[in-house]
């Protein structure tokens, strides 16, 4: 599945890496990839990182 951030709609809450380690964040709390810092990438579907995607309370995390 093909997943983009947003990061001008994070809020730096810190969830979704509670759900998924390929969420990572910037310094200042802002969401990256773990592994690189493109906005858009595809990975293995996987229930950890969905969950992850649909508990971002500002929809900052979007599957497409
Ligand atoms: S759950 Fe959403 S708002 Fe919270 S840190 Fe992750 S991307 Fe940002």
């Amino acid at each position: 599945m093909k997943v983009s951030l947003i990061p001008e709609k994070c809020i730096a809450c810190g969830l979704c890496q509670t759900y998924s380690d390929v969420f990572d964040y910037h310094d200042d709390g802002i969401v990256k990839f773990a592994h690189t810092d493109e906005l858009r990438q595809e990975l293995p579907d996987d229930a950890n990182t969905l969950l992850a995607v649909k508990s971002c309370p500002t929809k900052a995390l979007i599957i497409d």
